[in-house]
C-alpha cells in the first residue's frame, strides 16, 4: 500500500523542504499540496517551487485544488466566484451562495483557466477532493434553512427544461425528487468529466476523492458512475469515523469495499483517507484498525492530511504527530504482512 500525505502546511519553500524530507523519511511516496485559486492567481511561482521540491525528492505530486469554485472541499473562498459572481449557485429559497454552478458555461471556463496555471508547475496531477453542490447544512454562516438545496439558477432551469443530464423537462420541482437528485449528480459529473479531460490534455492525472455519503444524502455522488468517467486515475473516499462519531470498524471497511468495488473493473487506483486529527487517546487503536481494514479491502493508497486544526486538539486527543506515527507503523505492518504472506493462489489449500 502506498502512503500519501495531504500537505496543508505553509507555502514557504524552505519550511516545506524540511517537511518534505520528513514525509519521504516516513516512507510516503505521494504528496498532495493544498493550493487555492488565490495561490494560482497570485502565487503560481510559489506553487511551482513547492511542486519542484516534491518531485526532486521522488514524490508523486498532486495539486489539491482546495475549495476550487466552491465545488471542491476546502477552507478557501473561490477567486472565480469573487471575480464572476453571476456564476453563483442559487438555493431553492432564492439565496445566492459563494459556489459556482456546474451548468454555467463560465464555470467550466474558469476550471480550464486554473488547470492551465497548474500544468506548467510540473505537478503530476490533480486531486479533486469532495466534489459537491452547496451543502446548506454544512455552512455555519448560512441564513437559509439546512433543508434548502441548489441549484435553481437560470443555467440549471434551462438545462432542466432542455432535457439535459437526463432531466424530464417541464417545470423544475420545488423539492429534491429522485429525478432532481439525478440531474444534480449528472450536472456535477458533467463538469468534472470535462475537467478530467482538460487535465489529461495538459498531461495531468486525475485522482478523485468522493464524500462518504449514502445515496439518500443530498451530497451523494455515485461511486460507480464517477469511476467510469474517462481519465480517472484514482478514486477513493474519506471515511472520517471520528468526525462522524463512529467507530473505525466496520465503518472504514464498508467504505473501503465500496471504493474497491467501484474501481475494480477499471484501471484506477483506489484510496482511503485516514484522519490524523480528532482521534481520542482511548480509541487510538482505531487508526491501525482503519489501515488494516483498508488494506484487507484491497485499497492501494492510504492518504492522510497534515495541518493545524486547533478545534481538534486537547489532552484527551492524540496529537497529529502521535497519530501520524501510528499510521506510518500500521502501513509498514501491512507491507510486512504482504511480503510474508504468499499470494492466494500460492497458498496451501489444506
Ligand atoms: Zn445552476
Amino acid at each position: 500500500m502506498r502512503l500519501g500525505v495531504g500537505y496543508h502546511g505553509c507555502h514557504r519553500p524552505d519550511h516545506v523542504a524540511r517537511d518534505l524530507d520528513a514525509i519521504v523519511a516516513a516512507g510516503a511516496t505521494v504528496v498532495m499540496h493544498r493550493v487555492t485559486e488565490e495561490d494560482l492567481a497570485y502565487r503560481p511561482a510559489h506553487v511551482a517551487a513547492i511542486v519542484a521540491a516534491s518531485r526532486d525528492r521522488g514524490l508523486e505530486t498532486l495539486v489539491d485544488l482546495r475549495g476550487a469554485l466552491g465545488l471542491l472541499r476546502g477552507d478557501a473562498v473561490s477567486f472565480s466566484v469573487a471575480r464572476d459572481p453571476e456564476i453563483r449557485q442559487r438555493l431553492s429559497d432564492g439565496a445566492l451562495v459563494p459556489a459556482a454552478c456546474p451548468n454555467d458555461s463560465r464555470t467550466g471556463a474558469w476550471l480550464d483557466r486554473w488547470l492551465g496555471v497548474v500544468a506548467p508547475t510540473g505537478a503530476n496531477g490533480i486531486l479533486w477532493d469532495g466534489p459537491h453542490l452547496w451543502i446548506p447544512g454544512a455552512d455555519r454562516w448560512r441564513t437559509s434553512a439546512a433543508s434548502t438545496w441548489s441549484c435553481t439558477c437560470e443555467a440549471c432551469v434551462e438545462a432542466w427544461t432542455g432535457h439535459r443530464h437526463g432531466a424530464p423537462g417541464g417545470a423544475m420541482p420545488d423539492r429534491l425528487t429522485p429525478e432532481l437528485r439525478l440531474f444534480r449528480q449528472r450536472s456535477l459529473a458533467g463538469l468534472l468529466g470535462a475537467g478530467f479531460a482538460e487535465a489529461r490534455a495538459y498531461g495531468l492525472s486525475n485522482v478523485v476523492t468522493l464524500l462518504p455519503a449514502d445515496a439518500d444524502e443530498p451530497e451523494a455522488l455515485p461511486f460507480d458512475d464517477l469511476a467510469a468517467l474517462p481519465y480517472v486515475d484514482g478514486l477513493g473516499t474519506d471515511p472520517d469515523w471520528a468526525a462522524r462519531g463512529r467507530a473505525a470498524r466496520p465503518y472504514v471497511r464498508q467504505w473501503a469495499e465500496r471504493v474497491a468495488r467501484a474501481v475494480e473493473p477499471r484501471r484506477a487506483r483506489s484510496h482511503i483517507w485516514i484522519p490524523l486529527g480528532g482521534i481520542a487517546r482511548r480509541s487510538s487503536d482505531d487508526l491501525s484498525i482503519a489501515v488494516t481494514d483498508a488494506a484487507a479491502a484491497g485499497i492501494r493508497d492510504l492518504f492522510v492530511r497534515t495541518g493545524a486544526a486547533p478545534a481538534a486538539e486537547g489532552p484527551d486527543l492524540l496529537s497529529r504527530e502521535e497519530a501520524w506515527r501510528i499510521v506510518v507503523e500500521a502501513v509498514r505492518a501491512t507491507e510486512d504482512r504482504a511480503t510474508e504472506e504468499p499470494p492466494a493462489e500460492e497458498r496451501p489449500t489444506s
